[in-house]
């Protein structure tokens, strides 16, 4: 896993902890990435919509079922892959991490949060 300067993930919901590990270990099996994935955001000021659940749940008075309010999303990088591994790298993550996990390809990284059903 690599993490650009400036990205930290101290203060991150464990759930979102354990999607980071399950994304890694995609990318490098899919990919053969040795490096695996590069981390991108976590809960970083001035590049989310204010709701967003990189800030957690506490932002804005948004509630969940649970009480931890951490950072709860990442984004990542997937550009330097081909489209069968984009679509390998999908279908694992979306397989392994159920419906508890959203997984959003945007056009410029994908997005991955956890927002318990
Ligand atoms: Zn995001």
């Amino acid at each position: 896993m690599r993490i650009k300067e400036g990205v930290s993930f101290v203060e991150l919901h464990p759930g979102t902890r354990y999607a980071v590990l399950v994304v890694d270990e995609e990318v490098r099996r899919v990919t053969g990435a040795g490096e695996g994935v590069t981390i991108t955001s976590f809960g970083e000021s001035f590049k989310h919509s204010d709701t967003s659940l990189h800030y957690g749940t506490s932002f804005l008075g948004r509630k969940t079922r649970e009480a931890d309010d951490r950072c709860r999303a990442f984004d990542f990088e997937m550009d330097m892959f081909d489209q069968d591994e984009k679509d390998g790298v999908e279908k694992g993550v979306r397989r392994r991490l159920g419906v508890d996990f959203d997984l959003v390809l945007e056009a410029t990284h994908w997005h991955l949060e956890y927002d318990p059903k």
